[in-house]
């Protein structure tokens, strides 16, 4: 079985899919997880001593979870609240980071071409439309912001509405704000080359292996075998919370992607932004896209909370109310796709630690590392986390120096039933809070909910 929606759908067939672990195995390094952070962490270790034994240990297929299902966007956003980080380590730390994290953007597109990883980046910035007087406002004081926290302020423009529309094709906006860099690329094609590139590295991949039992030193997968490693990583993103002892770890938020057969006609004409562009809006539950490659509109959003006991979108079935309303978002802001079927359908869960700040790190009495969090601004980040904790396992120093995810690891959710019914307050308030400010209103409720959203 491969992973759900359009990236597994379009992806060559791997020259090289993974066995199962079919014996026990010795090794420096194993990792539970076979997504970016999994790869990525893999990918350091080997780079910086190509003797190393890692193994890496997926339960399904590479990139069946996050890192296969996401909207492609390789950003320099952080996967955190920097007003957390700002509290905590200072104003030049997180512009540190945020220099960290765009250098970041940079290094992965020039690693797909340098290890032909084949991803189809392109680095056409992101540009966040407002579609309300609300909507504009903030993006003024997001601008604000992300110059205050390092962004470089050329890189920053503002685009005017008839712009908008002759770069974009995108109608009824009143402006929009282009961050460079920031671009587009083809998750599983990324995930499934990076893989590759760890094998050709003598990285041991195994697909098709549940790890059962994670412990200091061992990784049991059933009746498959077992591996054996001073240093175990769990590189599991939402799925970690299906661990023993670590079901409040984070709050598993659904996000949900819709994408349109390829356009034709006048159609593919007028939606003529094929350089990679990441486009959104700046809705509370806003929605991001991507023009395919192949010709077709990927766009997603979040909107579908967690269903209580059941937990996680494994199967990647999406939310037929979220997928409604992204539907209805593209129709609303290129009305050229009308009659443009809709053939996928697809969500996945993303990881939200308790103050909204991705992190990694080592527990140095049992020799057990993780990293994640990234409450889905995973692309690029599991790169740079993937490196700093590289960098510990190997006991080097951090090539980025100390940074704010190395240094803090957030507290856990509230017991359910209160983390469900703070998933469904997030989801309702923000949704009823962008139907006021499209109607013109100002939205009162929305920072209620702040405090467990990072906005
Ligand atoms: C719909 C959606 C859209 C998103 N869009 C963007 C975007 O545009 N830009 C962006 O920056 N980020 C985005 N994100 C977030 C980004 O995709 C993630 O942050 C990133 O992929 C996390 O990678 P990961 O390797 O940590 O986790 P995952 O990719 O989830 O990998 C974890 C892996 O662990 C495996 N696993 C779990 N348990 C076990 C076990 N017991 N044994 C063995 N293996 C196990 C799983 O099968 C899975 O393959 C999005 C996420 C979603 C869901």
């Amino acid at each position: 079985m491969s992973g759900p929606g359009l990236w597994h759908a379009t992806a060559p067939p791997r020259e090289r899919p993974a066995p199962s672990l079919a014996r026990d195995v010795d090794a420096d390094v194993v990792i539970v997880g076979g997504g970016f952070s999994g790869l990525w962490t893999a990918y350091h270790l080997l780079a910086g001593d190509p003797t190393l034994r890692v193994a890496v240990l997926e339960r399904e297929v590479i990139g069946f979870g996050a890192s296969g299902r996401n909207g492609g966007w390789l950003m320099a956003a952080a996967p955190a609240d920097l007003r957390v980080w700002e509290r905590r380590f200072g104003l030049a730390s997180v512009q540190r980071a945020q220099r960290v994290l765009i250098e970041a953007v940079r290094e992965v597109a020039a690693l797909d071409a340098a290890l032909g990883l084949g991803s189809d980046v392109r680095l056409g910035g992101a540009i966040t439309m407002a579609r309300s007087a609300a909507e504009q406002a903030r993006l003024v004081d997001r601008r604000a912001a992300m110059t205050r926290w390092g962004w470089p302020a050329e890189d920053l423009t503002w685009l005017d509405p008839t712009e908008v529309q002759a770069r974009l094709g995108a109608q009824a906006t009143r402006g929009a704000l282009q961050a460079l860099p920031c671009g587009t690329l083809h998750p599983v094609r990324l995930v499934h080359g990076l893989a590759a590139a760890v094998q050709r590295m003598g990285g041991m991949l195994f697909e098709h292996t549940p790890a059962s039992a994670i412990s200091s030193g061992r990784v049991e997968c059933g009746d498959l075998g077992t591996v054996r490693a001073p240093h175990v990583v769990l590189a599991t993103e939402a799925f970690t919370i299906e661990q023993p002892g670590q079901g409040r770890r984070y709050l598993p938020l659904a996000s949900t992607m819709i994408a349109t057969e390829p356009l034709t006609g006048p159609a593919a004409e007028e939606l003529s932004w094929r350089d990679g562009q990441a486009v959104g809006d700046a809705r509370h539950l806003f929605f991001y896209a991507q023009h395919t490659p192949d010709g077709r509109i990927a766009i997603g959003g979040r909107g579908a909370p967690y269903r209580l006991g059941s937990g996680l979108s494994v199967a990647g079935d999406a939310d037929p109310a979220t997928t409604a309303r992204l539907e209805q978002t593209l129709r609303e802001v290129w009305p050229q796709t009308e009659g443009v079927a809709i053939e996928h359908r697809w969500s996945g869960s993303l990881a939200v630690p308790r103050d909204w700040c991705a992190s990694c790190g080592v527990d140095r009495a049992t020799g057990i590392g993780w990293l994640g969090g990234y409450a889905g601004h995973g692309v690029a980040a599991t790169f740079v986390l993937a490196r700093s904790l590289a960098a510990q396992l190997r006991g080097v120093p951090d090539p980025a120096g100390p940074q704010p995810w190395t240094l803090h690891r957030a507290r856990g959710w509230e017991p359910e039933p209160l983390r469900w019914l703070a998933s469904q307050a997030i989801v309702r308030v923000l949704g009823s809070a962008d139907e006021v400010e499209q109607a013109g209103g100002t939205a009162r409720r929305a920072h209620l909910v702040h405090r467990f959203t990072g906005s």
